[in-house]
């Protein structure tokens, strides 16, 4: 039996299911460790991430004790901590499961020499994806640029390989006595806000690490899983999983996800049709799919996949910029979706597109400002999910919708929000406006508007453009790039 081995932690924040913890598992002593990396040329996490990345380290610690094992903490340079550490406490195998992202990769590659030059066996697996990004491919050998052909080919390799139990135990190595200084606490990192605080509706409405990914996924499967198809389009109802931010950080696989969902269907103790339970697998797909186009276009979250983009003539606007972020253009389903972002650190897939296409199209702003609003503020920030989804409504991206879907905001808040209650909860300056008038505040009589309380221009904002007159100039700005 392998005497040590050493676990990097790293975005699989959890114990089942988690292969490269399995397999060092296997040794006499496992030496857990993440590393928060700040300094490198990975992207630094929003503070939406940060605050959840804390919480979800302090459940995994609290998981790793209940196991015998123990959590190390460092920040620093991974290309520099991780041989010094597996050094100091003499392992014979290092592991990890792998991420995504080029800088990542190349900083996966660097290390796996290192170590392998120091006779140490180095391993990396898949934890976090149904596949690899490489493993689906055109049948000509290529990467795919369309979601329907992806997911078919995914789904024709079959059912994946069962989930992984937690180990029984993770008996925790011995603590290098000469980097002692290097290990932190918790509190150490200063992920989490203090000055101000502003994480109190966040922890009241998550529970970040394995066990609240668990209870949210029974939970969905119990209760929300019946009406999917149809009910995931409605921000009015708690219709989704909401197991974003648990999948972002590891939480929960994608795989156990998938056989919970085929044996709650067995028993019958999941509600819901097979077209339901399709429905939601084709969101994970979803998710691989973004991984897929991450892994070829490593500039996702940076340059337009389609090039013509490149000369597109955005109108850079503070102003408006601003209004949009605050949850103040004057368009009550785009303001709820800001502001619920704001508040909770996540926000309905379907308001996600209006907001975005609103500032896209309507504002004419850049997709990226949208993407890096995004990326500070939401909870499930995720580097491929974020950059292909903005990409996809910009219209920039691989199997976008076309630049001409330009959604209207008040006929989609009448559509997917028809009593208008999700705005009510997010917009409460609004909330005694009748189910009409509450989609376009500004067209209400005087008289409905004196008896809601709702003074425009006041109590709340007048539109920030006219809808007619955004939608012809998107539509002008397009035709400039159209035809190059
Ligand atoms: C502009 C924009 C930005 C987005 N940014 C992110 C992001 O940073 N992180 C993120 O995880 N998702 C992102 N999404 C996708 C989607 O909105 C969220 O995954 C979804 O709302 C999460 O809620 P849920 O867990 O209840 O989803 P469910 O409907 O329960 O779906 C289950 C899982 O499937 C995946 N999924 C669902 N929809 C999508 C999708 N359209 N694309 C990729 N994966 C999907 C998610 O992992 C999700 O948790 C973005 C969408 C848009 C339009």
């Amino acid at each position: 039996m392998t005497k040590r081995s050493l676990h990097w932690f790293r975005d699989d924040l959890r114990l089942a299911d988690n292969p490269a913890l399995c397999w060092a598992a296997e040794s006499e002593t496992v030496y857990c460790v993440y590393i928060l990396d700040e300094g490198s040329s990975r992207r630094p996490l929003g503070g939406a991430s940060r605050w959840w990345l804390s919480r979800s380290l302090d459940s995994l610690s609290a998981a790793l004790a209940r196991k015998g094992g123990r959590l190390d903490v460092l920040r620093g340079d991974p290309a520099i901590l991780l041989p010094t550490f597996a050094e100091a406490t003499a392992v014979e195998r290092v592991t990890w499961n792998r991420r995504y992202d080029a800088a990542s990769i190349a900083l996966d590659m660097q290390l796996k020499e290192r170590l392998s030059e120091t006779g140490i066996e180095v391993r990396s697996f898949n934890g976090s994806l149904l596949n690899d990004p490489w493993q689906i491919t055109s049948r000509v050998g290529q990467p795919m640029k369309l979601f329907t052909p992806y997911w078919r080919a995914a789904r024709e390799r079959g059912e994946p390989a069962p989930a992984l139990p937690a180990p029984a135990r993770i008996p925790a190595a011995v603590r290098p006595v000469s980097l002692e200084n290097e290990i932190l606490g918790l509190e150490e990192l200063a992920l989490e806000p203090t000055k101000p605080d502003w994480a109190g509706s966040l922890r009241q409405s998550w529970t970040p690490g394995e066990d609240g990914a668990r209870k949210r996924l029974d939970n969905f499967l119990g209760e929300s899983l019946g009406g999917y198809a149809e009910g995931r389009d409605r921000p009015d109802r708690l219709s989704t999983s909401r197991l974003s931010p648990h999948l972002r950080f590891g939480e929960i696989s994608p795989r156990q996800i998938w056989h919970a969902l085929g044996i709650a269907r067995e028993t019958g103790e999941a509600a819901g049709t097979a077209a339901d339970a399709d429905k939601f697998l084709s969101e994970l797909g979803w998710r691989e799919f973004s991984y897929h186009l991450l892994f070829h276009n490593p500039a996702l979250a940076t340059r337009n996949y389609d090039e013509r983009y490149d000369s597109f003539p955005w109108r850079p606007d503070a102003v408006a910029l601003r209004r949009w972020q605050a949850g103040q253009t004057g368009f009550p389903l785009v303001d709820a979706g800001m502001r619920e972002l704001w508040t909770t650190g996540w926000m309905h897939n379907r308001v996600r597109m209006v907001v975005a296409s609103f500032l896209i199209k309507h504002l004419l702003q850049d997709w990226r400002a949208g993407e890096a609003w995004f990326w500070d503020t939401l909870v499930d920030a995720d580097p491929a999910n974020n950059a292909a989804s903005w990409q996809w409504v910009a219209g920039s991206g691989v199997d976008a919708a076309p630049y001409f879907r330009i959604f209207n905001p008040v006929t989609q808040g009448e559509t997917h929000d028809p009593d208008g209650s999700y705005i009510r909860r997010w917009v409460p300056e609004l909330a005694k406006l009748s189910s009409k008038d509450i989609h376009q505040p500004w067209r209400a009589s005087p008289e409905a508007q004196r008896e809601a309380g709702v003074r425009i221009g006041e109590t709340y904002p007048a539109p920030l453009i006219d809808l007619a007159f955004g939608r012809q100039r998107a539509l002008a700005a397009f035709s400039t790039i159209r035809n190059r």
